[in-house]
C-alpha cells in the first residue's frame, strides 16, 4: 500500500466570521494526482490556501495531516520546509530580488531543514540550468527580477521552476491553467510531467477540463459550496465538461 501524504478530514473553515469550507475530506496517497474542479467561489482555492497555511482564514474544525504529522499548528514556512508546495493563481512580484537569488535562498533554507549543507553559488547555478530546460526558459530569465514584468505565462513557468528546484513532496498548482494560451499550457503541464514521482503527491485545481488532458489525474473532485460533492476518475472531469456542472444539482434517477 503506498504511503498516505495528504488527509484532509471534515475541515471546516472560515474568513473573516463566513463559513467558507464546509467538511471537506481528502486524502491523497503517494504517485496520486488529484483533480479539484467546481464552479468559481466554490472554495478551490481557499481549500489550497488553508492547506498551505494561509493566515487569514480560521480552521473551525477537522484536521489536516502531512505525512503523518497535523499542521494546523504550523506556521506557512515551516510547512513549505517541511516540502508543501503552493503555486498561485496569481504569483507575486518581488521587485529587486532577481530570480535566481530567490530560488537560491529558498532551496538553501529547504536544505538547512533537512540537515544539509547549503548549496554554494556556482553549483546551485549549475542545477538551476539543468531544470530551465524543463520549462523552456532562457538563462536570462533567472537574472531578472522575481515575476516582475513577467507575462502570465512566465510567471507560470516560473512557478513550475520553482517546483522543479525545490522538489516538494504536496505540490499544489491552483489554476495554472489560467490565463495560458495553448502553448504556454503545454510547455507548463509537459514540465510538471516531467517533474512528476511516484513518491510525490500532486493536487491539481482547474476550472476547466483541458488541463486534464495534460495533466492526467487519478481521482477528479467536485467541489461545491464548500464541500466535495462527487469523485471519480478522469471520466468525471469529461462529464463535467461536456454536461457542465448543472448536472450535479440534477435530482437522481432511480
Ligand atoms: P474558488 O477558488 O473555488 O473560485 P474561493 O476559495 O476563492 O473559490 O472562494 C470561496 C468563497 O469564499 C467565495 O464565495 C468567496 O467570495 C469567499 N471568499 C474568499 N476570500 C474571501 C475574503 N477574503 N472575504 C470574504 N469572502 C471570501
Ligand atoms: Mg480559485
Amino acid at each position: 500500500m503506498s504511503e498516505t501524504i495528504l488527509s484532509v478530514s471534515n475541515l471546516t473553515a472560515n474568513i473573516d466570521g463566513t463559513p467558507i469550507l464546509k467538511g471537506v475530506n481528502l486524502e491523497i496517497k503517494a504517485g496520486e494526482v488529484h483533480a479539484i474542479m467546481g464552479r468559481n467561489g466554490s472554495g478551490k482555492s481557499t481549500l489550497s490556501k488553508i492547506i498551505a497555511g494561509h493566515p487569514d482564514y480560521e480552521v473551525t474544525g477537522g484536521d489536516i495531516v502531512f505525512q503523518g504529522k497535523s499542521i494546523l499548528e504550523q506556521e506557512p514556512n515551516e510547512r513549505a520546509l517541511e516540502g508543501i508546495f503552493l503555486a498561485f493563481q496569481y504569483p507575486l512580484a518581488i521587485p529587486g530580488v532577481s530570480n535566481l537569488d530567490f530560488l537560491r535562498v529558498a532551496y538553501n533554507a529547504k536544505r538547512k531543514h533537512q540537515g544539509l549543507e547549503e548549496m554554494d553559488a556556482f553549483d546551485f547555478e549549475d542545477l538551476v540550468e539543468e531544470k530551465l530546460e524543463i520549462v523552456k526558459m532562457k538563462s536570462s530569465f533567472l537574472e531578472r527580477s522575481l515575476n516582475e514584468g513577467f507575462s502570465g505565462g512566465e510567471k507560470k513557468r516560473n512557478e513550475i521552476l520553482q517546483m522543479a528546484v525545490l522538489d516538494p513532496v504536496l505540490t499544489i498548482l491552483d489554476e495554472i491553467d489560467s490565463g495560458l494560451d495553448i502553448d504556454a499550457l503545454r510547455i507548463v503541464s509537459e514540465g510538471v510531467n516531467q517533474i512528476k514521482t511516484p513518491e510525490k503527491g500532486y493536487l491539481v485545481i482547474t476550472h476547466y477540463q483541458r488541463l486534464l488532458d495534460y495533466i492526467e489525474p487519478d481521482f477528479v473532485h467536485v467541489m461545491q459550496d464548500g464541500k466535495i460533492v462527487t469523485s471519480g476518475g478522469k471520466e468525471l472531469a469529461l462529464e463535467l465538461e461536456s454536461r457542465g456542472y448543472e448536472f450535479l444539482e440534477e435530482p437522481v434517477s432511480i
